[in-house]
């Protein structure tokens, strides 16, 4: 008896591994956008593929959750619909424009096109909203009116499916809109209640829903035509949720699965370090709840927070389990990325802190995937941080994102070197596919918008200029995307390739005993570098791809190496 239990365990065991070896390697489908993500990656690249990678690991415990994890580990692009692409002449971006446009961001044939190759697609809020930003929500299970329908929602994600993209949907819960049915219910019962009565929880739940009080405390703004505050720290029509009452936690828990059901691929969570103004503990337990409630209802759910705070503060939250926390330190005006492109900082620092903040986040979450990006809605725009023409800058900045490990995000735009700065609205710009704002798809942008003089053409004008700063971002789009090890492996620093203006690291992923490693080596000086492989990487001498901004001769004679002005060399063991 006993022997035939261990022979059924056995032969269950052994399905198991060969469902999930034919799952990797493609022939059995999880989901339709893995299977098809995975076709991608072997067409597009004459490399070792992520697939193959997993089959040497086949009998390792923890093979599924690595395979998930390498999904997550893609290129994304960020959109505001509002000012992506207008498909009914109302001056709004929508959900059927987006579409009519997916072919920019990927074309769904990843040996060709003119497209961007982007592998995954983060949706600034979607869901019905007084604002042009929707970050005020007032119905988490629909899509606004001027976005389009639930159906072309659906349609998208079936297309990006298709295309082997995911789609990740912006989750503001940190607050809602004050014209929530929610908010509008609580307000109406406490306007109702007589001076100094209580109110009951059997007569409207709803009050608990908010944080009311009869004291005005910090954070708190009054309720007109009340004896009532409530708290709102971002503005008065944005109440913060009571994220500890369990109705609560129960809609949000609807609003996930709802979302999931439909298909989308996980979501980036707004404001994280507010959810418990005061009491970071706590919003790292909402933050664990909300991530485990998603991989409940999917385990492969993706889950990426913003945390806008300092590397130390943001880099607690991965004790959530949460797969990913936006890389802020390396982002924005003042970031790492902007500094080492502008040369503020010692390029050789740039190695150093991708390690050392690879070391500090598997400290608190051994499974993390890091979220590098550059720019973002909230911050001025990656070419205004340079000084006119300086363009070689702006393609190194996006290329330094872009390398690095984990899911890179880019926001819409980027890839032309728009402008937009100051204002929040001028950094929410129309997307610039034309000179012309009256051309088709175009968008008039939000209310507020200043007039922005654009530095780098449109879209029309730098698609076929093999110079431009779009051609140069699809490159290196193309790059990340091809060599595995770019966004999955970690980073080792090489100390004798490490200097002012030049700066040379490995990236190494643990599988395939390094034949799928990537030696990086960057020249952001105005002259050419010569330099000797040290020995530690004296077989790294097969380029595999280049990045230039200018200067196109590299050389590699022996274990010498030269790499021009403003060029970046991707090399590889033979
Ligand atoms: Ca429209």
């Amino acid at each position: 008896m006993e022997n035939k239990k261990i022979l059924r365990w056995i032969t269950a065991a052994i399905i198991a591994l060969l469902v999930a070896y034919l799952r990797m390697t493609g022939y059995l489908p999880e989901s339709a956008q893995e299977t098809v993500h995975e076709d991608q990656t072997v067409s597009e690249s004459e490399y070792e593929t992520a697939s193959e990678i997993h089959s040497a690991e086949e009998n390792e415990p923890l093979q599924s959750s690595l395979l998930t994890r390498d999904g997550f580990c893609r290129t994304t692009y960020e959109v505001f619909v509002y000012s992506f692409c207008d498909s009914d002449g109302d001056g709004i971006g929508d959900l059927p424009g987006l579409l009519s446009r997916l072919d920019y961001i990927n074309d769904g044939d990843p040996a060709g096109g003119q497209d961007l190759g982007m592998t995954g697609l983060w949706l600034m809020p979607v869901f019905p909203s007084n604002t042009y930003h929707k970050y005020d929500v007032t119905d988490f299970a629909g899509i606004d009116p001027a976005y389009g329908t639930l159906e072309d929602m659906d349609a998208l994600l079936a297309a990006c499916h298709e295309r082997g993209m995911t789609v990740i949907l912006d989750l503001p819960v940190n607050h809602t809109s004050t014209a929530h049915p929610w908010f509008q219910e609580a307000a109406a019962y406490l306007r109702s209640l007589p001076p100094g009565q209580e109110a009951v929880k059997e007569e409207c739940p709803y009050v608990w829903y908010y944080q009311f009080a009869r004291e005005q405390y910090d954070g708190y703004v009054p309720l007109p035509d009340s004896e009532w505050y409530y708290e709102a720290r971002f503005w008065s029509e944005m109440p913060d949720l009571n994220l500890t009452t369990g109705e609560v936690r129960q809609e949000l828990e609807n609003v996930i699965d709802f979302w999931l059901d439909r298909g989308v691929d996980g979501f980036r969570l707004d404001a994280v370090t507010s959810y418990y103004t005061d009491n970071p503990e706590a919003g790292i337990d909402f933050t664990r709840w909300i991530t485990e409630t998603a991989k409940k209802k999917n385990p492969s759910a993706y889950i990426v927070g913003e945390a806008w705070a300092d590397q130390n503060t943001y880099a607690q939250y991965y004790r959530s389990g949460i797969d990913s926390l936006f890389d802020f330190a390396f982002a924005g005006r003042d970031g790492i990325i902007s500094r080492t492109a502008n040369r503020k900082g010692d390029l050789r620092y740039f190695a150093e802190a991708m390690v050392q903040e690879e070391e500090l986040y598997a400290s608190l979450n051994p499974s993390f995937v890091n979220a590098p990006f550059y720019t973002n809605h909230d911050m001025d725009r990656g070419a205004e941080y340079y000084m006119e023409g300086e363009a070689a800058k702006v393609k190194i900045a996006e290329a330094l994102n872009l390398l690095m490990a984990g899911n890179a995000f880019v926001y819409y735009g980027e890839e032309l070197g728009m402008k937009g700065a100051g204002r929040d609205e001028n950094r929410r710009a129309p997307m610039y596919w034309n000179d012309d704002p009256h051309a088709a798809g175009m968008c008039s942008g939000p209310a507020g918008m200043e007039e922005i003089r654009m530095e780098y053409g449109s879209l029309e004008k730098q698609a076929d200029d093999p110079n431009s700063i779009f051609n140069y971002i699809r490159e290196a789009v193309r790059i990340r995307e091809s060599l595995p090890a770019i966004a999955r492996g970690r980073t080792v620093r090489i100390p004798e390739l490490e200097e002012d203006s030049f700066i040379g690291f490995l990236r190494t992923s643990s599988a395939k005993q390094g034949a799928d490693d990537v030696l990086v080596l960057i020249n952001t000086g105005d002259t050419a570098v010569t330099r000797r492989l040290p020995d530690s990487v004296a077989e790294y001498r097969n380029l595999r791809a280049t990045l230039y901004t200018g200067d196109r001769n590299s050389m590699i004679e022996d274990r010498e190496i030269t790499v021009p002005a403003g060029g970046i060399l991707f090399l590889q063991k033979p």
